[in-house]
């Protein structure tokens, strides 16, 4: 039976890290897997994780099954978080595994719901959007996205290709630091999107896997929470990875916003059997030091806290590196590398150009030359702007 299986093709980024751990040149620099790394090179354990891993450690006295949706005080704490004003009596909601889980999970629950479904995704969008979709038999069509010209957003496509999204089908958007271009609309722009969705009456499912990697954690939920308060059915899947750094915990929620509490009660027993189905109940460690860490005031403000160094060590990063850029090329021609938010830019380098960074300078980006900024730090800011210009892009 085995022998009948056919190879998968690798996934991209994880090749790319096996060809940099392979590189011995010196002073090789990797900007391609998304993992946040202080200016050390190191993916560090927030204090906060810390701190409620050894709370959590001296008083949990259980470690039997908990529901089969998660624990009611980390939906809870992760409402708030997300949605602030949150509408107890219309919101389902379900500990997934990982942002990725939340993602199918709701994927999975927009085809029990409306077996005709289709979903629009941005064009680019994260690569897992594509597999899982594929993987599934889930029929999608793209929506233009990325203005190659200007490296910012192009609203006019996205208005005309999401408004081509009929009622029941899915339009995934990135609630902030859209991944991978790092573009991101303006809070006019998301209103616009709402007007468009709630006249078809397609659904969004706001994928949130960076709040509080772009302009703050309060700034970077502003238009799920404007969705949320306009629209009768959203769908929100959060991950936890980033925010908290516990990228191995698997931490993730979806939420269903539904038009009536009726509603929202079908929601939330058809979450609960689509965990039952798949792994049965959620992984409940890194949900346990999320809601640790957000109900208790200190935790919360030191993690707050941390969180903002985090944020602004990448804004430093990209400040510095527009302004080599600006030095280098004479123009402001990469000023938008300081526009874009999150972790991740997508400079618009073609695949040549890419590999000319990786084989002349050991600079190692995706392939459309997404780059992670958090692999820099401000040693290799010039070291990576010097290589840019000349590589010619
Ligand atoms: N969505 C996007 C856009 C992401 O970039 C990621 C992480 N790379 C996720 C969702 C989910 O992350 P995780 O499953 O690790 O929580």
């Amino acid at each position: 039976m085995l022998s009948n299986l056919q190879p998968q093709a690798p996934d991209s980024i994880l090749k790319l890290i096996e060809e940099f751990k392979a590189d011995t040149r010196q002073g090789k620099i990797d900007l391609g897997v998304g993992v946040y790394k202080d200016p050390q090179g190191v993916t560090p354990v927030m204090r906060a994780v810390k701190a409620a891993e050894q709370r959590i450690w001296e008083t949990q006295t259980t470690k039997a099954y908990t529901g089969l949706a998660g624990e009611p005080d980390y939906r809870d704490a992760m409402a708030r978080m997300v949605l602030k004003d949150v509408p107890a009596d219309r919101l389902a909601s379900l500990a997934t595994v990982g942002g990725t889980g939340a993602i199918r999970q709701a994927l999975e629950l927009a085809r029990l719901a409306n077996p005709g479904v289709t979903v629009h995704v941005s064009n680019p969008t994260w690569p897992n959007h594509l597999s899982i979709m594929k993987f599934m038999g889930l029929p999608f069509v793209e929506y233009r996205y990325f203005d190659a010209a200007t490296r910012g957003v192009d609203f006019d496509g996205l208005k005309a290709d999401i408004a081509r999204a009929g009622k029941g089908d899915i339009v995934l958007l990135h609630g902030c630091c859209h991944n991978p271009t790092g573009a991101n609309l303006s809070m006019d722009q998301w209103n616009e999107v709402a007007a468009i969705l709630g006249k078809s009456g397609a659904i969004p499912l706001i994928d949130l896997a960076y709040q509080g990697f772009g302009d703050g954690l309060e700034e970077d939920a502003a238009a799920t929470r404007m969705i949320a308060g306009r629209l009768p059915e959203v769908l929100i899947a959060a991950s936890c990875s980033k925010n908290f750094g516990i990228y191995r915990e698997r931490t993730g929620i979806l939420f269903a916003l539904a038009e009536n509490t009726a509603a929202r009660d079908l929601a939330q027993g058809s979450m609960a059997y689509l965990n039952r189905q798949t792994y049965s109940f959620p992984p409940d460690h890194g949900a346990r030091i999320v809601s640790t860490i957000l109900s208790d005031n200190a935790l919360r403000a030191d993690w707050a806290a941390e969180l903002e160094e985090v944020r602004g060590t990448m804004l430093g990063l990209r400040a510095q590196l527009a302004s080599e850029l600006r030095d280098l090329s004479g123009s402001g021609r990469f000023d938008f590398v300081e526009r874009h938010r999150g972790m991740f830019s997508r400079l618009g380098a073609t695949p040549e150009q890419v590999q000319r960074l990786k084989s002349d300078a050991a600079i190692y980006m995706v392939g459309d030359s997404r780059l992670n900024i958090a692999g820099l730090n401000r040693h290799t800011v010039p070291i990576l702007a010097r290589a840019i210009i000349d590589a010619g892009i």
